[in-house]
């Protein structure tokens, strides 16, 4: 191969993945992820049912990097200690638009399907509250309260409602896309860069007797 084409292969190369991440964008767009802070408080209704979608996430920099966990136990970030966290997504159609929250305003219109993910211990409150009080068919009020570990949600149903025809035809996300394994090539990649920003922690990690 000539170094004019394995230059060009390169640019190829990346032309791809920038493609393939702008088409990723635009369809978490399309279903934008539901953000709680503190206090806050969404009616939402559980348009694909009340199973959660299960899976398991690696988390990195405080939440500010994820990835989907392609084998538990097994991927490069099981591997290098980094122990994936079970979560539950969930799709809900959102009925109330705080106009102060200016985060929130993503969500658009009424007839925006969200998805709305929550941890295992979330899901099981969710899972509990709903044996009580039978969320099927209703509105659910959802409320958010405490930070990082003492985080809980709250769950309270309101009256049976039918959706309408149109809200019946929304279009729900399609999880296979949402929750894509990272590879593990990825992973490799981004836990070399991670070595390079957290140098004390590299120590303690021991990284050199992992292998991964
Ligand atoms: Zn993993």
């Amino acid at each position: 191969m000539s170094i004019l084409q394995a230059g060009m292969d390169l640019f190829l190369q990346e032309d791809e993945e920038r493609k393939e991440k702008a088409k990723k964008r635009q369809e978490e767009s399309r279903f934008p992820s539901l953000y709680f802070k503190n206090g806050d408080t969404y009616l939402c209704r559980f348009i694909g049912g009340v199973n959660p979608i299960p899976f398991y996430k690696h988390t990195y920099e405080e939440g500010r990097a994820n990835f989907i966990c392609p084998s538990k136990g097994a991927c490069p970030m099981c591997l290098a200690g980094n122990s994936p966290s079970l979560r539950g997504m969930f799709a809900v159609l959102v009925r109330n638009f705080p106009e102060k929250d200016a985060e929130y305003k993503v969500i658009g219109t009424k007839e925006q399907v969200a998805r709305l993910e929550l941890s295992a211990t979330a899901v099981m409150a969710f899972g509990e509250s709903h044996k009580e009080m039978d969320f099927t068919n209703k509105d659910v009020n959802i409320k958010r309260t405490g930070e990082g570990k003492n985080t809980n949600y709250l769950f309270f149903p309101k009256g049976v409602t039918k959706l309408t025809d149109k809200e019946k035809k929304l279009e729900l996300p399609n999880w296979e896309e949402f929750l894509t394994p990272a590879s593990p090539e990825d992973m490799r990649k981004y836990l070399n860069r991670y070595r390079s920003l957290e140098p004390e922690e590299e120590t303690k990690r021991d990284w050199d007797k992992i292998d991964i």
